[in-house]
């Protein structure tokens, strides 16, 4: 999935583009309003408003005109106008600065699955043996459904969002339980266990050690 981020601003770019690039998304990186407007195609776009050259809401007003690519303001303006402007305009969802990765993402999840529902439902096949049905919280092994309880679909969601991807067990923690978890994470440990029995050899959940845990697929 291809994603184009208008940021003048450098350390927010790079975080963005590497926390991104984790995810599995393919990030082009402008920092002008012009750039965005000489960019190629792309699935989503990402647009803060204080850029060098133009005002971000314009550069939104432009790329509207052209084509319904799904757009999300980013800002540092706490303005309530801008949000309500830029939303006006035709961007599809607002995220203030400071952001996470992680909220941005859900973001950009959501517009996605409301602006084009087909390209969210193609992500459900993580692999020719397992499916992932999002919408309907159910998983699929060689064709069978699998029980899992509501954590361990969650858990398994999470980690299939990036195959490969190694998980710190703080940001699993704070993704599945949704709490910032300074204790101990036993109940992670529990989990995944329970999901390595119910997924047998067709996915593995991988331990790396004094890290986190990763998702392989067989
Ligand atoms: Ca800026």
């Amino acid at each position: 999935m291809r994603v184009l981020l208008v940021e003048d601003d450098e350390p927010i770019a790079e975080s963005l583009t590497r926390g991104l690039g984790r995810y599995g998304f393919d990030v082009e990186w402008v920092r002008t309003g012009a750039g965005a407007l000489e960019a190629g195609p792309t699935d989503l776009v990402l647009v803060d408003l204080g850029l060098p050259d133009m005002d971000g809401l314009d550069v939104c007003l432009e790329l509207r005109a052209r084509s319904d690519v799904p757009i999300i303001v980013i800002s540092a303006r706490a303005d309530e106008t801008d949000r309500v402007v830029g939303l006006e305009i035709g961007a599809d969802d607002y995220v203030s600065k400071p952001f996470g990765v992680r909220e941005v993402i859900a973001r950009m999840r959501a517009v996605l699955r409301r602006v084009r529902p087909a390209a969210v439902q193609s992500e459900a096949k993580l692999s020719s043996r397992v499916v992932i049905d999002r919408p309907g919280r159910r998983v699929h092994v060689d064709g069978a459904e699998i029980s899992l309880t509501p954590k361990e679909y969650d858990l398994l969601a999470f980690l299939a969002e990036a195959p490969e991807a190694v998980f710190t067990r703080e940001q699993i923690m704070e993704a599945v339980w949704d709490a910032n978890w300074f204790g101990p994470t036993k109940t992670l440990d529990v989990h995944v266990s329970a999901l390595r029995q119910k997924l047998g050899d067709a996915v593995s959940v991988e331990t790396v050690r004094g890290v986190g845990f990763r998702l392989v697929l067989t």
